[in-house]
């Protein structure tokens, strides 16, 4: 992969500056837009672990962008390359992410810097307990006060481990299992959770699909069927959007893209297998179905299609290869994708943007259900499903006393009450169809709006402003 310019402003910088063009828009006073603009604090920690007789020194962060509302949530990402400057512009991106969608939590985020395929399961469990441990020394975990989740590098497993190890330094917390989300269903998770930011991204696109001014826009017109989309990252978020959007919409995944290669197909590559190839292999090398391997991944990035979506890391679209984009639509399912000074470039080309901050929200949204499910210590549908059943089964005999036949498999769908993943892609798909119409209508009514990230960041600073004051930060 290309890195970002040497003369790209940094991750936290590009943040910031669409902060100043949203926050431009609106009537906040300097003090307080300066106020919700920076982080409100960030623990830096260094711990030891012996790994495999032998001392090695980790270093870690935990950032809290806002606190406006409590927790603060946001993921904890393992990764090679992790810093402060990261960590804070992603605990930003939470805070407007949260506002946004109208998740009531504060924006917060985490990072190890260490390349988890290099220790086996034992050693990242060692880890991981520790920089836990290191974390809820400092209340920088807790079910009310601060919830990570997965990012970057980390699952279930890792949320699993951290959900245990609070356990044992608060036992007797009956809210124990909240003081993380993202956590296997038999250890207090939420089912739908895994895909959660994958199914949040396609729920998004069929939103902005449903409404013809904003297709317009980007120079296409129908709804998904059809559309020629490149993924970059078959991670945990580009699977399953690829996936769904594939198998329930009819799109064509023309490209994916790893940073040791990619395969490009114009026809179409079948999602599964190339994801299950990768897993197997750690790359797209020696593919044996169709479509072609690309080893220097980063110019499929630049190839024709209607949709590009980044769901991988930062800056993959920055000033150096901004101009040569050929896509209609960037579909931004990663934090930060296309950098500030990049976004200047394909707004001029006329490429829509659809923001990080509004398309990848589903995953913290489906975080919030699970964060409500472990509070009131139950299953969602448990006290219903069954009561519903019973009354649509009553419906359709009243239907039939009437002499009218309802068909079998009409019956049957009526009759289904709610599983708990139902009620959650139901709940995340209202969510992402709320917020969509907010930005849209904050984009089209308002003209020193240029972009839809500046409508969502707009929306969200306005809604961390008025929660502050309603709690009285100023008079
Ligand atoms: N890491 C995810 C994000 O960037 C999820 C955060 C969460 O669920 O708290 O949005």
């Amino acid at each position: 992969m290309t890195l970002p310019p040497d003369n790209e402003v940094s991750f936290k910088d590009s943040v910031n500056l669409s902060f100043d063009l949203a926050r431009a828009t609106l009537e906040i006073p300097d003090g307080m837009a300066q106020y919700i603009r920076n982080v409100n604090n960030v623990y830096q920690v260094r711990f030891p672990v012996k790994i495999n007789g032998k001392i090695e020194t980790f270093i870690g962060w935990r950032a809290v962008h806002s606190d406006h509302k409590l927790p603060a949530k946001g993921g904890i990402r393992f990764a090679p390359q992790v810093n402060q400057n990261e960590v804070e512009a992603l605990a930003a991106l939470m805070s407007y992410k949260c506002a946004l969608v109208d998740v009531p939590f504060g924006g917060s985020k985490g990072g190890l810097l260490i390349d988890p395929r290099k220790y086996d399961r034992e050693s990242m469990e060692k880890i991981t307990r520790r920089f836990a441990f290191e974390l809820i020394q400092k209340d920088y975990i807790g079910s009310g006060t601060n919830v990570p989740a997965p990012d970057m590098g980390t699952g279930q497993r890792e949320m699993a481990w951290i959900a245990s190890t609070y356990n044992s330094y608060r036992p007797g917390d009956i809210n124990h299992l909240a003081c993380v989300t993202g956590k296997p269903v038999s250890m207090g998770g939420i089912q739908g959770r895994v895909e959660a930011t994958g199914r949040g991204v396609v729920f998004g696109l069929r939103e902005f699909f449903r409404t013809p001014g904003d297709v317009e826009k980007a120079g296409l017109d129908g709804g998904l069927e059809g559309k020629k989309i490149i993924v970059q990252g078959l991670g945990n978020v580009g699977y399953y959007t690829a996936k769904i959007l594939q198998e329930e919409d009819g799109a064509k995944i023309i490209g994916v893209l790893e940073y040791n290669g990619g395969l490009m197909d114009p026809n179409g590559l079948n999602v599964e297998e190339v994801y299950r190839y990768k897993v197997d292999n750690q790359g797209f090398e020696g593919y044996p179905g169709n479509g072609e391997f690309v080893p220097d991944s980063s110019v499929l990035l630049e190839e024709e299609c209607d949709i590009l979506i980044p769901a991988a890391m930062e800056a993959v679209i920055n000033q150096e290869n901004a101009g040569r984009i050929q896509a209609k639509i960037i579909a931004e399912a990663a934090n930060g994708p296309v950098t500030f000074a990049a976004e200047a470039i394909l707004q001029e080309k006329g490429v829509v943007s659809i923001p990080d901050v509004y398309l990848n929200a589903g995953g913290v949204t489906v975080s919030y259900f699970e964060w409500i499910k472990n509070l009131s210590h139950i299953r969602f549908g448990r006290m219903q499903k069954r009561y519903d059943e019973g009354k649509s089964e009553k419906l359709i005999q009243a239907i039939e006393g009437t002499g009218h036949k309802v068909p079998q498999a009409l019956k049957e769908q009526i009759c289904r009450g709610s599983e708990e993943i139902d009620l959650v892609r139901s709940g995340l798909d209202d969510t992402m169809r709320q917020a969509w119409q907010d930005i849209r209508e904050r984009f089209w009514t308002n003209d020193s709006i240029h972009s839809y990230r500046i409508a969502a960041m707009s929306i969200a600073i306005e809604k961390i402003h008025n929660s502050y004051r309603t709690m009285g930060v100023y008079p």
